[in-house]
């Protein structure tokens, strides 16, 4: 066994391999880390790439794939793209949630029978102060598109990011996605990260590496220590979580990873629940 399926094996390194697919959107967050919008570098990885990554992350024992941008779901190729993930291993994909449309929807139908998720984004319980942050009619069309996912059979977790949510308004939340169709385990709350736009608008929680999993995470400019690692910040890409340019092999980035985990000092583990 390689040393970096030992290490997924015995919990040194995560499972799961993240993909950012594009860095252009649709949206323009007040908090996007990557300071995306319809006119941001689209900085794609492309299909062909992510295919070999995911093949060569399972050939390595890595356990899951993670896709995320931007919003990959701008990629026309994507819908099909994510079943072959899915056939090579387990996957979740963020999006925004604003781009299902019937055709769209139709093609993810073959997601039901694989090991793959869909995680939108839903931050609160109500219109206005949801589309603050997202953007003018986010809300409506969430919550339009979640139960369509579902009763297509595909697996949807929704995921809610801000600086503070008080019990009764999380308990609005969360009945909305259980009306949804989306259970209790699949709802994750996370802080703002202070990197990107949310740097800009003085939001969030800063975060390191002691604060982050040390998820392997793809870019087309490198690999990274966590998802939250490739952020933009005034139009340039942040390089403090960079641990190497060189993405393929994956075995390059992977040992590079490992070695940055196992010269971590004892007990600096991760300390806050961003995932
Ligand atoms: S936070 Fe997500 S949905 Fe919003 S602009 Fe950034 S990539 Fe797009």
């Amino acid at each position: 066994m390689n040393a970096v399926a030992e290490a997924v094996r015995d919990g040194v390194l995560p499972g799961r391999v993240w993909l950012y697919a594009n860095y252009h959107c649709n949206l323009a967050c007040t908090y996007c880390l990557t300071e995306s919008d319809p006119r941001a570098e689209r900085r794609e990885l492309g299909e062909q790439r992510m295919l070999a990554l995911a093949q060569q992350a399972a050939e390595l024992g890595f356990t899951a794939l993670g896709v995320t941008g931007g919003e990959p779901f701008l990629l026309p190729y994507l819908p099909e793209l994510l079943a072959r993930l899915a056939a090579i291993l387990p996957l979740v994909c963020l999006s925004n949630g604003t781009v299902f449309t019937e055709r769209r929807l139709e093609r993810l139908r073959p997601l039901a029978e694989l090991p793959a998720q869909i995680q939108l984004s839903l931050d609160r319980p109500e219109p206005d102060p949801n589309d603050q942050m997202r953007g003018p009619g986010n809300f409506r069309k969430v919550v339009d598109a979640i139960p369509r996912l579902v009763e297509r059979g595909v697996r949807v977790r929704v995921a809610t990011t801000v600086t503070a949510i008080d019990d009764e308004e999380r308990e609005r939340l969360c009945e909305l996605h259980r009306q949804l169709g989306v259970p209790d385990a699949d709802h994750i709350i996370r802080p703002i990260v202070r990197r990107g736009r949310a740097v800009d608008h003085g939001l969030g929680v800063d975060a390191g590496p002691a604060d982050l999993p040390a998820e392997l995470t793809i870019t087309t400019d490198g690999a990274f220590w966590s998802p939250f690692g490739p952020t933009v910040h005034g139009g340039r890409l942040d390089t403090d979580l960079l641990v190497t340019r060189t993405t393929t092999p994956l075995k390059v980035p992977a040992a590079a990873l490992l070695r940055l985990v196992h010269a971590r000092p004892a007990g600096a583990d991760t300390q806050l629940n961003i995932r």
